[in-house]
């Protein structure tokens, strides 16, 4: 852990201690139907209308990327102290520039009053829109903390391509997400240069780097998994993510491919979108015909990420041919660091055929 890593310092009253069952059990489940928070609670989105909110061009275009655009959001449901905790985060400390999509703001503070007290409290707000008053100052980083915490830049055989471990490697296909996490681990390449990080560039053409992937995957017949991401898979355009997948499904040694896309919770309006979800199911269907296991990994870290339309993009996946959709979530205090938190997160998963499996790494 970072100095920088957001930590938990607020009192959570979401964490206090969950009411012990009759049974003596340490944890009660509760099946609860998935619900659409109402965005409408917020003063900049009183008049969105469900058809502008299922639109993925909406979302993009109305992400808050600085803190003017999230007042516009939030109005006076916070107050002067929240806006001035996050500007001293965003001057000195923040690795990650921001960029929220509506859809997970709606996530936060989703069913309680909104309020300053509410919103520092929220575990998708805390690692998604991170403050000063979120770290700790009086541990010190590790010793062999690192920007590139995984070297990954380090085992590049190509730009952006990882080959770490002998028979998998890691595409990374662009270095830009549809949402920037606080706590992010490729906080090196991923996103804008912040105050405190001047992040590393990507030089080649994307089509020039997606050849020297290929060429390097067809010389070398160790490598049978592809973890293909960036970034996020969802910022590349459909038919150049088409292309690479398919040129992929052609070298015979490749038998894993798996999609690391945050944003199937973070903007699942992207993957509901007809030209996406045909181009998938072409892809799946040529994966399926060559016996090779097509996944996708995505990244939800809290149980209040799951909405039914993250719920509904994780299902059209399967059912147009994915063999798995698969959640790798991040550990962290103040957002999920509790057995509740973590076994409520892998029931609501597992409850829509997704697997659930929480590591420490990010999917993408
Ligand atoms: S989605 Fe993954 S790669 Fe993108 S900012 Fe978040 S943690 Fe980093």
């Amino acid at each position: 852990m970072t100095q920088t890593q957001p930590v938990e310092t607020i009192p959570q009253p979401r964490h206090a201690p969950v009411a012990v069952p009759t049974a003596g059990q340490p944890y009660e489940y509760r099946r609860k139907p998935l619900v659409e928070p109402d965005w409408t609670r917020f003063p900049g989105w009183r008049h969105i209308t469900w058809e502008q909110w299922e639109s993925a061009q909406w979302q993009r275009v109305n992400c808050v990327k600085n803190i003017k655009q999230l007042r516009t959001v939030l109005g006076d449901l916070v107050d002067e102290s929240f806006y001035e905790d996050l500007a001293a985060d965003q001057s000195a400390l923040a690795t990650m520039s921001m960029l929220v999509p509506p859809q997970m703001i709606n996530t936060m503070v989703p069913f309680a009053p909104m309020s300053t007290e509410s919103f520092l409290a929220d575990p998708i707000r805390r690692y998604m829109i991170p403050v000063a008053s979120d770290r700790r100052t009086d541990w010190p980083s590790h010793p062999y903390a690192s920007r590139d915490s995984l070297h990954e830049h380090d085992m590049w055989v190509a730009e952006g391509l990882t080959h770490r471990y002998p028979t998998k490697v890691l595409a990374e296909l662009l270095s830009t997400c549809p949402q920037y996490c606080g706590h992010c681990t490729r906080m090196d390449l991923v996103g804008n240069s912040t105050p405190a990080v001047d992040k590393l560039k990507l030089t080649l053409k994307p089509v020039d780097r997606y050849d020297a992937h290929i060429s390097y995957l067809k010389a070398h017949h160790g490598v049978r998994d592809v973890v293909v991401s960036g970034g996020d898979v969802a910022n590349v355009p459909w038919k150049n993510l088409e292309s690479y997948l398919m040129r992929l499904l052609e070298i015979e040694t490749i038998r894993d491919i798996r999609l690391a896309t945050k944003a199937l919770m973070g903007l699942p309006q992207h993957w509901l979108q007809p030209d996406v979800v045909e181009g998938l199911e072409r892809v799946a269907r040529t994966a399926s015909r060559r016996g090779v296991n097509l996944a996708i990994h995505t990244h939800v870290n809290h149980a209040q990420s799951l909405t039914p339309l993250v719920a509904k993009a994780a299902q059209t996946a399967l059912d147009v041919g994915v063999r798995d959709v698969r959640n790798q979530g991040v550990l962290m205090r103040g957002v999920n660091a509790t057995t509740p938190d973590l076994l409520d997160l892998c029931f609501a998963l597992q409850a829509r055929r997704a697997s659930c499996r929480t590591t420490s790494t990010c999917a993408t």
